[in-house]
């Protein structure tokens, strides 16, 4: 069965190596010369430069994706984690966040003078909140059903409906320390969202990075989408680039996907432009 997926970024490599193992023929649609999306590279004067994405989270998920497709990650793509995660700049001083999570809180008490009970604590909130996002939204199928509609009200009942009228900012005050509030306000940049407008849940996103972890693949971020590349070679995928696509629509059950020079007819497609 023919399937076509738009975009070669790091979600529509994926979905293209998953569904070609499965014994789909996949094609890949993607306006650009090169494959990887926002997780591309440039070259300049013998430097190279990540466009987009520098901190690899989660790379079980990738293991799990490679794993799927009956390959190895290991075979693709090397990485390490990293600590330091992260290191900030304030006002002629820096601090960094560790892959230890009480490190961190030592850290916070010792440079910005917070009380390493207080970080924890706070932290500890998030935690909580997190595992429930976790387990009811990120591990589940997304779909509007009644299932989607009574797991969003248990998350919104136990995640404290403050979370979602107060913003990301005015949250972190409880902190009562600038720098870490500062600190702590930037995950909400994560979705290119401004901490004073984004809802305080968003604050579980610090979680991703600060207690599960940061890691650093070999080669820089652009490591991945090389990786993708490769793996769906491997499993048969075919690549179209410079191939732009204009418009989609519907009609009797089939795709019509228009280009400058034609127009593609298929039963299943999967579209993961941005
Ligand atoms: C500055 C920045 C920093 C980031 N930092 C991190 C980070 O540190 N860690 C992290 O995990 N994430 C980070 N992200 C997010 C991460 O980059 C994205 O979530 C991820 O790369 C998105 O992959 P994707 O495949 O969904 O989309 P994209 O990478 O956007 O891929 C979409 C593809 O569709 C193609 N396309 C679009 N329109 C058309 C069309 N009409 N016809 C054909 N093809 C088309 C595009 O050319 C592109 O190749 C960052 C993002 C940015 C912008």
């Amino acid at each position: 069965m023919k399937v076509y997926i738009l975009g070669s970024g790091i979600g529509g490599m994926s979905c293209a190596a998953v569904l070609a193992n499965k014994g789909f023929e996949v094609t890949v649609l993607e306006q650009n010369s090169y494959f990887g999306g926002k997780a591309h590279r440039i070259s300049e004067e013998g430097f190279e430069f990540d466009t987009g994405p520098c901190l690899l989270t989660y790379p079980n998920w990738f293991e799990e994706l490679f794993n799927t497709c009956g390959k190895n990650l290991k075979d693709y793509l090397g990485y390490q984690r990293l600590d330091p995660i992260t290191r900030y700049f304030l006002d002629n001083q820096h601090v960094d966040v560790a892959s230890d999570i009480k490190q961190t809180a030592i850290n916070f008490e010792n440079k910005l003078g917070l009380k390493k009970i207080v970080f924890l604590n706070y932290i500890k909130r998030w935690v909580r909140i997190y595992n429930i996002s976790e387990k009811i939204f990120l591990l589940n199928e997304l779909k509007f059903n009644f299932f989607f509609l009574k797991n969003a009200f248990k998350w919104i009942f136990k995640a404290g409906v403050i979370n979602i009228f107060t913003s990301v900012a005015y949250y972190n005050k409880v902190l009562k320390n600038k720098a870490v509030e500062k600190i702590m306000n930037r995950f909400a940049t994560y979705t290119g969202s401004s901490p004073y407008k984004t809802p305080a849940f968003m604050n579980q996103l610090a979680i991703v990075e600060m207690i599960n972890g940061g890691y650093y693949p070999k080669g820089g971020i652009h490591g991945i989408s090389k990786a993708l590349f490769k793996l769906c070679k491997d499993v048969g995928v075919e690549f179209q680039f410079n191939y732009k696509i204009d418009n989609i629509k519907h009609q009797s059950n089939l795709f019509k996907i228009y280009s400058k020079n034609e127009v593609i007819f298929s039963k299943y497609l999967v579209s993961n432009i941005d």
